[in-house]
Protein backbone atom coordinates (compact mmCIF):
# COMPACT_ATOMS: atom_id res chain seq x y z
CA UNK A 1 0.00 0.00 0.00
CA UNK A 2 1.90 3.70 -1.26
CA UNK A 3 -0.50 5.44 1.35
CA UNK A 4 1.33 5.33 4.28
CA UNK A 5 -0.49 7.58 6.52
CA UNK A 6 -3.59 5.37 6.50
CA UNK A 7 -3.57 3.53 9.99
CA UNK A 8 -0.62 5.43 11.24
CA UNK A 9 -0.07 7.60 14.58
CA UNK A 10 1.74 11.17 14.13
CA UNK A 11 2.57 13.33 16.80
CA UNK A 12 2.18 16.94 15.94
CA UNK A 13 3.72 19.69 18.52
CA UNK A 14 2.64 23.32 18.19
CA UNK A 15 -0.89 22.07 17.20
CA UNK A 16 -3.14 24.86 18.42
CA UNK A 17 -2.72 27.38 15.89
CA UNK A 18 -1.06 27.84 13.09
CA UNK A 19 0.92 25.65 10.52
CA UNK A 20 0.79 22.93 13.25
CA UNK A 21 -3.45 22.99 13.68
CA UNK A 22 -3.62 22.50 9.59
CA UNK A 23 -0.88 19.71 9.48
CA UNK A 24 -3.01 17.50 12.13
CA UNK A 25 -6.29 18.35 10.31
CA UNK A 26 -4.62 17.31 6.93
CA UNK A 27 -2.76 13.99 8.39
CA UNK A 28 -6.30 13.18 10.23
CA UNK A 29 -8.27 13.23 6.93
CA UNK A 30 -5.37 10.81 5.17
CA UNK A 31 -6.32 8.39 8.30
CA UNK A 32 -3.85 8.95 10.94
CA UNK A 33 -4.63 9.48 14.59
CA UNK A 34 -3.36 12.49 15.75
CA UNK A 35 -1.73 13.31 18.86
CA UNK A 36 -2.15 17.03 19.32
CA UNK A 37 0.50 18.42 21.59
CA UNK A 38 1.10 22.31 22.69
CA UNK A 39 0.49 24.48 25.64
CA UNK A 40 -3.04 25.71 25.18
CA UNK A 41 -4.91 22.63 25.86
CA UNK A 42 -8.28 24.58 25.53
CA UNK A 43 -7.29 25.18 21.64
CA UNK A 44 -5.96 21.52 21.19
CA UNK A 45 -9.13 19.97 22.88
CA UNK A 46 -11.51 21.92 20.16
CA UNK A 47 -8.69 20.80 17.11
CA UNK A 48 -9.79 17.37 18.93
CA UNK A 49 -13.47 17.78 18.64
CA UNK A 50 -13.88 19.28 15.03
CA UNK A 51 -11.22 16.15 13.84
CA UNK A 52 -13.55 13.07 16.09
CA UNK A 53 -16.69 15.03 14.37
CA UNK A 54 -15.63 14.50 11.13
CA UNK A 55 -14.40 11.01 11.56
CA UNK A 56 -10.84 11.28 12.45
CA UNK A 57 -8.93 9.78 15.86
CA UNK A 58 -7.35 12.62 17.83
CA UNK A 59 -5.46 12.49 21.57
CA UNK A 60 -4.72 15.62 23.49
CA UNK A 61 -1.46 16.05 25.29
CA UNK A 62 -0.58 19.44 26.86
CA UNK A 63 3.16 19.65 26.42
CA UNK A 64 5.64 22.50 27.01
CA UNK A 65 8.40 21.32 25.02
CA UNK A 66 10.92 23.05 26.64
CA UNK A 67 9.72 20.65 29.06
CA UNK A 68 11.89 17.55 29.24
CA UNK A 69 9.42 15.92 31.43
CA UNK A 70 6.51 16.75 29.68
CA UNK A 71 8.67 15.21 26.19
CA UNK A 72 8.88 11.93 27.91
CA UNK A 73 5.43 11.80 29.12
CA UNK A 74 3.99 12.85 25.68
CA UNK A 75 5.50 9.76 24.51
CA UNK A 76 4.21 7.29 27.11
CA UNK A 77 0.94 8.41 26.68
CA UNK A 78 0.86 7.99 22.85
CA UNK A 79 2.55 4.34 23.39
CA UNK A 80 -0.16 3.76 26.13
CA UNK A 81 -2.72 4.39 23.97
CA UNK A 82 -1.24 3.52 20.36
CA UNK A 83 1.39 1.39 20.84
CA UNK A 84 3.22 3.05 18.04
CA UNK A 85 4.63 6.12 16.20
CA UNK A 86 5.04 6.85 12.77
CA UNK A 87 5.22 10.22 12.44
CA UNK A 88 6.77 12.95 14.47
CA UNK A 89 6.55 16.81 13.26
CA UNK A 90 8.40 19.05 15.10
CA UNK A 91 6.36 22.09 14.11
CA UNK A 92 6.26 24.29 17.76
CA UNK A 93 8.15 27.02 17.43
CA UNK A 94 8.66 30.90 18.74
CA UNK A 95 9.71 33.63 16.03
CA UNK A 96 10.83 36.50 18.53
CA UNK A 97 12.54 39.01 16.11
CA UNK A 98 14.80 42.15 16.74
CA UNK A 99 17.66 43.69 16.51
CA UNK A 100 20.73 42.35 18.17
CA UNK A 101 21.57 45.41 20.06
CA UNK A 102 17.91 45.82 21.78
CA UNK A 103 17.49 42.11 21.77
CA UNK A 104 16.64 40.94 25.59
CA UNK A 105 18.14 37.56 26.60
CA UNK A 106 15.26 35.64 27.42
CA UNK A 107 14.34 35.60 23.95
CA UNK A 108 17.25 34.41 22.67
CA UNK A 109 17.13 31.70 25.17
CA UNK A 110 13.47 31.04 24.48
CA UNK A 111 13.88 30.78 20.71
CA UNK A 112 16.78 27.95 21.30
CA UNK A 113 14.57 25.94 23.95
CA UNK A 114 11.69 25.91 22.06
CA UNK A 115 12.75 25.29 18.26
CA UNK A 116 15.85 23.94 18.94
CA UNK A 117 16.50 22.05 22.25
CA UNK A 118 12.79 20.73 22.23
CA UNK A 119 13.08 19.28 18.87
CA UNK A 120 16.15 17.58 19.40
CA UNK A 121 15.03 16.09 22.71
CA UNK A 122 11.60 14.97 20.98
CA UNK A 123 13.15 13.43 18.21
CA UNK A 124 15.62 11.64 21.06
CA UNK A 125 12.79 10.26 22.89
CA UNK A 126 11.41 9.10 19.90
CA UNK A 127 13.54 7.65 17.30
CA UNK A 128 14.35 4.66 19.68
CA UNK A 129 10.48 3.58 18.93
CA UNK A 130 11.11 4.17 15.40
CA UNK A 131 14.30 1.72 15.40
CA UNK A 132 12.00 -0.96 17.40
CA UNK A 133 9.57 -0.53 14.77
CA UNK A 134 11.49 -0.58 12.35
CA UNK A 135 10.68 2.23 10.66
CA UNK A 136 9.01 6.24 10.35
CA UNK A 137 9.56 9.33 9.63
CA UNK A 138 10.50 12.86 11.51
CA UNK A 139 9.33 15.79 9.81
CA UNK A 140 11.02 19.02 11.05
CA UNK A 141 9.59 22.40 10.57
CA UNK A 142 12.59 24.78 10.09
CA UNK A 143 12.08 27.68 7.74
CA UNK A 144 13.47 29.78 4.95
CA UNK A 145 15.48 31.23 7.55
CA UNK A 146 17.04 28.17 8.30
CA UNK A 147 18.52 29.21 5.06
CA UNK A 148 18.83 32.31 4.08
CA UNK A 149 19.61 34.92 7.29
CA UNK A 150 17.75 38.14 7.55
CA UNK A 151 18.14 41.72 9.47
CA UNK A 152 16.80 41.37 12.65
CA UNK A 153 16.68 37.33 12.83
CA UNK A 154 20.17 36.21 14.28
CA UNK A 155 18.24 34.40 16.54
CA UNK A 156 15.78 32.67 14.69
CA UNK A 157 18.45 32.65 11.84
CA UNK A 158 20.63 30.86 14.25
CA UNK A 159 17.85 28.12 15.91
CA UNK A 160 16.60 27.11 12.59
CA UNK A 161 19.80 26.85 10.56
CA UNK A 162 20.20 24.55 12.98
CA UNK A 163 17.01 22.67 13.00
CA UNK A 164 17.57 22.37 9.12
CA UNK A 165 21.67 21.06 10.05
CA UNK A 166 19.87 18.45 12.59
CA UNK A 167 17.87 17.29 10.37
CA UNK A 168 20.54 16.70 7.59
CA UNK A 169 22.33 15.04 9.92
CA UNK A 170 20.50 12.69 11.24
CA UNK A 171 18.95 11.38 7.65
CA UNK A 172 22.70 9.83 7.57
CA UNK A 173 21.79 8.08 10.51
CA UNK A 174 18.45 7.01 10.21
CA UNK A 175 17.90 6.38 6.87
CA UNK A 176 19.73 2.93 6.54
CA UNK A 177 17.43 2.20 9.48
CA UNK A 178 14.58 2.89 7.32
CA UNK A 179 13.60 5.88 9.27
CA UNK A 180 12.57 9.31 6.96
CA UNK A 181 13.64 12.61 7.80
CA UNK A 182 12.04 15.88 6.02
CA UNK A 183 13.08 19.22 6.60
CA UNK A 184 10.30 21.72 5.89
CA UNK A 185 11.17 25.47 4.92
CA UNK A 186 7.99 27.63 4.90
CA UNK A 187 8.25 31.47 3.37
CA UNK A 188 5.72 33.96 5.01
CA UNK A 189 2.61 32.03 6.55
CA UNK A 190 -0.20 33.82 7.76
CA UNK A 191 -0.57 32.57 11.14
CA UNK A 192 -0.24 33.77 15.01
CA UNK A 193 3.93 33.58 15.09
CA UNK A 194 5.03 37.34 14.48
CA UNK A 195 2.30 38.72 17.44
CA UNK A 196 4.60 37.31 19.95
CA UNK A 197 7.52 40.03 18.82
CA UNK A 198 8.02 41.91 21.53
CA UNK A 199 9.91 44.40 19.80
CA UNK A 200 7.60 47.47 19.72
CA UNK A 201 9.61 49.29 16.88
CA UNK A 202 9.86 46.35 14.93
CA UNK A 203 6.48 45.15 15.62
CA UNK A 204 5.33 49.07 14.02
CA UNK A 205 7.92 48.59 11.01
CA UNK A 206 6.10 45.25 10.70
CA UNK A 207 2.49 46.18 10.44
CA UNK A 208 3.54 48.48 7.48
CA UNK A 209 5.31 45.62 5.70
CA UNK A 210 2.93 44.37 2.87
CA UNK A 211 3.65 40.98 1.52
CA UNK A 212 2.34 37.76 0.36
CA UNK A 213 1.58 34.75 2.36
CA UNK A 214 0.58 31.41 2.41
CA UNK A 215 -2.56 29.77 4.06
CA UNK A 216 -1.31 27.11 6.75
CA UNK A 217 -3.11 24.76 4.94
CA UNK A 218 -0.78 25.33 1.84
CA UNK A 219 2.56 23.74 4.31
CA UNK A 220 -0.09 21.03 5.70
CA UNK A 221 -0.26 19.91 2.24
CA UNK A 222 3.55 19.85 1.87
CA UNK A 223 3.83 17.84 4.97
CA UNK A 224 1.23 15.20 3.61
CA UNK A 225 2.72 14.76 0.30
CA UNK A 226 6.34 13.96 2.08
CA UNK A 227 4.76 11.69 4.32
CA UNK A 228 2.54 10.01 2.45
CA UNK A 229 5.11 8.30 -0.39
CA UNK A 230 5.43 4.81 -0.55
CA UNK A 231 7.90 3.34 1.64
CA UNK A 232 11.07 3.67 -0.56
CA UNK A 233 10.60 7.49 -0.90
CA UNK A 234 12.43 9.66 1.38
CA UNK A 235 11.66 13.29 0.44
CA UNK A 236 14.31 15.49 2.50
CA UNK A 237 13.91 18.88 2.06
CA UNK A 238 10.80 21.31 1.25
CA UNK A 239 10.87 24.65 0.47
CA UNK A 240 7.60 26.47 -0.12
CA UNK A 241 7.13 30.22 -0.54
CA UNK A 242 4.57 32.37 -1.61
CA UNK A 243 4.37 33.28 -4.84
CA UNK A 244 5.73 36.90 -5.16
CA UNK A 245 7.89 36.08 -1.92
CA UNK A 246 11.99 36.97 -3.26
P1 LIG B 1 1.91 29.87 15.54
O1 LIG B 1 2.37 30.91 16.49
O2 LIG B 1 0.51 29.90 15.05
O3 LIG B 1 2.19 28.43 16.12
C1 LIG B 1 3.26 28.13 16.96
C2 LIG B 1 2.93 26.89 17.74
O4 LIG B 1 4.05 26.56 18.57
C3 LIG B 1 1.72 27.07 18.65
O5 LIG B 1 0.88 25.96 18.50
C4 LIG B 1 2.33 27.10 20.03
O6 LIG B 1 1.45 26.47 20.97
C5 LIG B 1 3.56 26.24 19.84
N1 LIG B 1 4.55 26.48 20.90
C6 LIG B 1 5.22 27.63 21.19
N2 LIG B 1 5.98 27.45 22.28
C7 LIG B 1 5.80 26.16 22.69
C8 LIG B 1 6.29 25.37 23.76
N3 LIG B 1 7.15 25.88 24.65
N4 LIG B 1 5.86 24.11 23.88
C9 LIG B 1 4.99 23.58 23.00
N5 LIG B 1 4.48 24.27 21.96
C10 LIG B 1 4.88 25.55 21.80
O7 LIG B 1 2.93 29.97 14.31
P2 LIG B 1 3.19 29.05 13.01
O8 LIG B 1 2.13 28.07 12.81
O9 LIG B 1 3.55 29.99 11.93
O10 LIG B 1 4.54 28.31 13.45
C11 LIG B 1 4.74 26.92 13.34
C12 LIG B 1 6.17 26.66 12.88
O11 LIG B 1 6.36 27.15 11.59
C13 LIG B 1 7.25 27.33 13.76
O12 LIG B 1 8.31 26.44 13.97
C14 LIG B 1 7.70 28.49 12.86
O13 LIG B 1 9.02 28.88 13.16
C15 LIG B 1 7.56 27.87 11.50
N6 LIG B 1 7.52 28.81 10.39
C16 LIG B 1 6.51 29.72 10.29
C17 LIG B 1 6.52 30.65 9.28
C18 LIG B 1 5.47 31.71 9.17
O14 LIG B 1 5.63 32.62 8.34
N7 LIG B 1 4.38 31.67 9.92
C19 LIG B 1 7.57 30.66 8.25
C20 LIG B 1 8.55 29.63 8.43
C21 LIG B 1 8.52 28.75 9.46
P3 LIG B 1 1.19 26.93 22.50
O15 LIG B 1 1.40 28.42 22.57
O16 LIG B 1 -0.22 26.51 22.73
O17 LIG B 1 2.17 26.14 23.31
Amino acid sequence: DSKYLSDSVAIVTGASSGIGEATAEALATEGASVVLAARRVDELEALADRITTEGGDALVVETDVTEEDDIDTLVETTIDEYGQIDVLVNNAGVMLLEPLERADRSNLRQMVEVNLIGLMNLTHAVVPIMQQQDGGHVVNVSSVAGRETMTNGSGYNATKFGVTAFTDAIRQELSPQDIRTTVIEPGAVDTELPTHITDEQLLEQLSEVDMPTLAPEDIARGIVYATNQPEHVDVNELMIRPTGQT
